[in-house]
């Protein structure tokens, strides 16, 4: 046979319809895309180079000033999802031998020592169970044994369903000369955040949970502090790609005047990512925070009346995602299955620490309607009506 015939035929689900079915996303992300923002998806693909896109980025660039409430110049979206935004902030400001502290209460705070020790640093964890928080002063007495460059902390625990407070944090980091770098993928729009104001020195947010936009994109913002350590490195970041020198000219905020190729950004995900953050601004965030609050509370009432058990301490609840304790008798899994099956919802299990401790409800942006609530709490219902275990 010659070299040049084709030997493996087109695949059979190639010749099939793609199928994406409808449902409820009332998971902790992604969550329900609003027609607005996949019609932005959908506009006429531009180069990612044409002064056009520049304005559409730059469009975004404020967006997310507004949304993490920061005038920091150094602000960008990822081409990537969360981690990408994780990876980033960890590998342009840590440098390997360097001490980072991490407050873990769930897994993200895991994942983003794991990142940390991969960049070389020297990791140290302070660790709470699921759902656990830590006291200012706890964080300032391992700051003082430790001497971290960096202390990270998760502002909406997504896999333990608890909003940790962030009050005085940065203070306590500028007094040890140390970086503060808060995760906010899954509360940014759903509870309230300051960056300017709180003093945190790096943040970043996904598209995909209260911003409603499709997976894919990630805003991250650094202020002066984070930026004169991340440009004053002696060696190199790990990764090409997530690097700060290419990523903040790409995006305008170097103060060059000409914009260099570095990678070609996900065109439809920026445009899909603008969009988002519009519709952010015309709503206003206290609406959005206050909007939040709301349907979680109805939420956590349907869920005692149901007697299930909504797990973080009430006062720290985070309002895009509720953990809720696993009801006595029950398999978790054919609940999550039987709902997807009979309801077209997803609900899903917990996630590193809290697995098979939790089932989480997101119910984010365009989701978090007092109606949507109610579907989630009657398949809930109705799945536990007929999944009880005989045996349990
Ligand atoms: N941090 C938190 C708090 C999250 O909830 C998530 C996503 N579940 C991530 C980080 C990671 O984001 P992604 O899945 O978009 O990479």
């Amino acid at each position: 046979r010659s070299m040049s015939t084709v030997t493996i035929p087109p695949p059979a689900c190639m010749l099939r319809p793609l199928e994406a079915p409808l449902r409820y996303l009332f998971g902790p992300g992604p969550s329900n895309v609003p027609p607005r923002i996949l019609a932005a998806g959908a506009k006429p693909i531009i180069g990612h180079m044409h002064s056009e896109m520049f304005e559409v980025m730059d469009d975004i660039k404020e967006g997310i000033r507004y949304a993490f409430q920061t005038q920091n110049n150094m602000t960008i979206s990822m081409s990537g999802s969360g981690h990408a935004a994780m990876e980033c902030a960890v590998f342009n400001t840590v440098e390997p031998g360097e001490s980072v502290l991490v407050a873990i209460n769930g897994i993200w705070g895991e994942r983003v020592a794991e990142i940390a020790e991969r960049s070389g640093a020297k990791v140290h964890r302070l660790v709470k169970a699921p759902g656990g928080y830590f006291s200012n002063k706890e964080i300032e007495q391992a700051m003082q044994k430790h001497k971290p460059v960096l202390f990270f902390l998760t502002h909406g625990e997504s896999s333990a369903g608890l909003c940790h407070l962030v009050d005085g944090i940065g203070d306590i980091c500028r007094k040890h000369n140390c970086l503060f770098l808060v995760d906010t993928v899954a509360s940014l729009g759903a509870a309230p955040i300051f960056m300017d104001k709180q003093n945190i020195d790096i943040l970043y947010t996904g598209s995909q949970k209260a911003l409603n936009a499709p997976p894919g994109t990630a805003p991250i913002s650094f202020n002066d502090r984070a930026c004169h350590k991340m440009f004053n490195r002696k060696t190199k970041p790990l990764s090409y790609l997530f690097d700060m020198t290419y990523l903040s000219n790409y995006w305008g905020c170097d103060g060059k005047p000409a914009r260099i190729y570095h990678h070609t950004g996900p065109v439809s995900g920026f445009f899909a990512l603008r969009e988002s953050l519009a519709i952010l601004a015309e709503k206003g965030l206290e609406e959005s925070w206050r909007k939040h609050k709301e349907i979680a509370a109805y939420l956590y009432k349907g869920l005692e009346d149901m007697v299930c058990d909504a797990r973080s301490p009430q006062d720290l609840r985070l309002p895009s995602v509720t953990t809720i304790a696993i009801p006595d008798g029950y398999d978790w899994r054919e609940m999550l299955a039987y709902i997807m099956k009979h309801h077209q919802m997803e609900m899903t299990g917990g996630l590193g620490p809290s697995v098979g401790m939790v089932m989480r409800v997101g119910l984010m942006g365009y989701n978090c309607e007092k109606f949507n609530a109610d579907k989630a709490l009657h398949a809930l219902q109705d799945a536990l009506k007929n999944c009880k275990k005989s045996k349990a």
